[in-house]
């Protein structure tokens, strides 16, 4: 992952497959074709993750909905795939218990919730202690206090994954480099080069420098996300558009407001499904689903997007009486869905869908987070389908990321254990977690690495990730560390202050700024830090 080597390495030579596009979709078909033998690059314009890939419920979920409209194949699949997810990374894919309250006069009823949920665990395949569990309503309040009292019947109780969206990102990066995929950020993808009027490669930008680049390909895939049909455009054709955008907006309140135990699963006054998902010191709370037109690098959240989930948690949480002044960050995000025109927002399909130009370009759009490894693996059959490229079957139903050598949840947590017991003078259990929830077994080296900091801990581990960061993750900027290497921002918001200093100190070095670039950056946080505070006082 050095960005620099990598530049260079793109302009060398021709690749078999190059893909525009560093989410989860992208990231995953790179592991997938170099893992199979294929000689992979990958250029993202922003940082890896910057689109919706950072900006989910960061669930690794079996599709409930999919059971409500009877698609069992549908939920077989994606159940049997949240398993698979989980063991090539069971530090950052964990499974959790997640509640779904039956409320009088509710959309649920609870013989049917019951059949569901059975339905749900068979068909995905879960077993002993995580089957569900059907809950009565004293069962159900005593698991969540905070439910409202006189409407809460029961509840099923079961089991679901939960993950961090970037950091799931960047180990697929980080697990596709490893294999021998060159990969860089901040490269904007832009005209196409043709051989015989078929896709062979790309002109690109650095968007750090502005210098050009010339990058060759056997074959091309857009893996854009809500960027799809602007790269579709770069190749001239059809020009209808593919995707329609909606938008899903999370707020993040201190778990001292909304001191929830499990994650929730609850209907809303407009019978919309919204999640309440506790994750350290905090609980985060989403999501909204608006038709979206405007900046897609940027969709912000209104005031309208906060008071509307902030009402369906009062509904369901009375006693917490939320308001916008608790509200401590946000993030929104844009579901880049296959668009039939004429159709209502809510019943365009979640499913991706593989598009190919008649110059070869292909294009995948849709799907899930949770569905990534099969969707690379379908993108790159299809590749080979077109092609007459030698390759292996897909791979990477046994591979483990990097950071997570471990053979289950258990040996996290024993992981934990001996890191509190070898650094416990110096990180706490919380601060242990978090590292191996973040890093896996890569935790170690940078508890060493903070050990030979002169610093208070929270200071040293901080500045430890940020030399870890740009050392083995391609950090650039102060919000690829704060953002989406660390979940900072939304998520430990409140450490800032005490560690902006040190980390910056260390980007300045390492990625050698200059003055102004330093100052720059410096205002990048601080705006950042604000952006919550600007729409709740409009
Ligand atoms: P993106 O992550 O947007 O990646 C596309 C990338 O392409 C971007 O980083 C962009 O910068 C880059 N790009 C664009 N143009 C160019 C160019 N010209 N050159 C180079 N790079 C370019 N799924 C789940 O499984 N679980 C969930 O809990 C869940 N919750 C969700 C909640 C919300 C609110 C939303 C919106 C989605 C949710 N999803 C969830 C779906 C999931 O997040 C998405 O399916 C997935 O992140 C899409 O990833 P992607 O890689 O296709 O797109």
């Amino acid at each position: 992952m050095n960005r620099s080597l990598n530049l260079q390495k793109l302009q060398e030579g021709e690749f078999d497959l190059l893909i525009i596009g560093g989410g989860i979709t992208g990231t995953g078909i790179a592991l997938d074709a170099q893992t199979r033998g294929l000689k992979t690059a990958l250029v993202e314009m922003q940082d890896f993750a910057s689109g919706t890939s950072s900006r989910s419920t960061k669930l690794i979920h079996g599709g409930l909905r999919y059971l409500k409209k009877f698609e069992f194949g549908l939920v077989a699949e994606v159940g049997r795939e949240r398993a698979v997810v989980h063991r090539s990374a069971p530090h950052l894919v964990h499974p959790d218990k997640m509640l779904l309250p039956l409320l009088k006069g509710g959309q649920n009823g609870r013989t049917l919730l019951g059949i569901g949920l059975k339905i749900y665990d068979w068909l995905a395949g879960v077993t002993g202690l995580d089957r569900r569990r059907m809950l009565n309503r004293k069962e159900t309040l005593a698991v969540e206090p905070l439910l409202s009292n006189n409407r809460v019947e029961g509840a099923g109780f079961y089991a679901e994954y939960r993950t961090d969206d970037s950091r799931l990102v960047i180990s697929v990066a980080k697990t596709a480099a490893a294999n021998g995929a060159v990969l860089a950020n901040y490269v904007k993808a832009g005209e196409f080069i043709y051989l015989n009027d078929q896709v062979r490669g790309i002109k690109a930008t650095d968007v750090l420098t502005g210098e050009e680049l010339l990058i060759r390909a056997k074959w091309v895939v857009n893996a854009a996300g809500p960027w799809v049909d602007d790269v579709r455009g770069y190749d001239g054709g059809d020009s209808r558009p593919l995707v329609r955008l909606t938008k899903g907006v999370h707020v993040v309140v201190d778990k001292s407001k909304l001191p929830l135990a499990h994650p929730v699963y609850f209907d809303s006054p407009d019978g919309r499904m919204i999640f309440a998902i506790p994750r350290g010191e905090v609980v985060y709370l989403g999501t909204t689903d608006t038709a979206f037109e405007g900046d897609v690098k940027n969709p912000t959240i209104t005031r309208a997007d906060a008071e509307y989930i902030l009402a369906a948690a009062n509904d369901m949480f009375p006693s917490a009486a939320l308001q916008l002044a608790d509200i401590e960050s946000g993030w929104a995000g844009l579901r880049p869905l296959i668009g039939e025109a004429g159709k209502p927002l809510r019943e365009l399909s979640r499913k991706e869908e593989i598009f190919e130009s008649p110059h070869g370009l292909i294009t995948i759009a849709g799907g899930k987070l949770t569905g990534y490894r099969k969707m690379a693996e379908k993108v790159v059959d299809r590749v080979l389908l077109r092609s007459n490229l030698p390759a292996k079957k897909c791979q990477t139903g046994h591979i483990k990321l990097v950071g997570g050598e471990f053979e289950n949840y258990v040996e996290v947590n024993e992981f934990i254990e001996e890191l509190q017991s070898e650094f416990g003078r110096f990180a706490d259990q919380q601060e242990c977690r978090y590292l191996v929830h973040n890093y896996g077994r890569e935790a170690h080296a940078i508890l060493l690495e903070a050990e030979k900091l002169a610093m208070e801990s929270s200071e040293a581990i901080a500045t430890a990730e940020a030399i870890y960061a740009v050392e083995n993750e391609m950090t650039e900027s102060v919000l690829d560390f704060f953002e989406r290497r660390t979940g900072r921002l939304n998520f430990r918001i409140k450490s800032i202050p005490k560690v902006r200093d040190g980390v910056l100190r260390v980007l300045a070095d390492r990625l050698k700024w200059s003055e102004g670039r330093f100052i720059q950056e410096n205002s990048l946080l601080d705006k950042a830090l604000l952006r919550v505070v600007e729409w709740r006082d409009k």
